[in-house]
């Protein structure tokens, strides 16, 4: 590490997302079984009662966001590869530079605006 890792830089910027992701993550995790654990205790009977479905709906919002949290630790990964290949912030689909207003905002994304949409 050298004293080019000022805040701004892409290494400290994946870190603190990779940070603040997997304390989102973590926080998930603990809602989850917080459910799983509030299910269990009452003898719920899913089909029949509209809690039960509810809980369920819960479940799966978590179970998606959580998701979601695995993609964006992926990314981060594979936007830490890229930085070590010296090809950070080149589109991995069109080969073109990706902005820096765009990585500011998303520091793991791994195309540029037009091959995202
Ligand atoms: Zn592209």
């Amino acid at each position: 590490m050298t004293s080019l890792n000022g805040p701004g830089d892409p290494h400290s910027r994946l870190d603190a997302l990779r940070t603040v992701t997997m304390q989102r993550a973590a926080s998930l995790v603990r809602g989850f079984d917080s459910i799983v654990k509030a299910t269990s205790d009452v003898a719920t009977d899913d089909e029949h009662d509209p809690e039960g479905n509810t809980i369920a709906w819960e479940r799966q919002q978590i179970a998606a966001l959580l998701d979601e949290t695995r993609t964006t630790l992926t990314d981060i990964d594979a936007a830490e590869q890229r930085l070590d290949d010296g090809v950070y912030g080149t589109c991995t689909i069109c080969g073109l530079k990706i902005t820096s207003e765009r990585l500011d905002a998303l520091p793991a994304t791994p195309s540029c605006v037009g091959c995202a949409s």
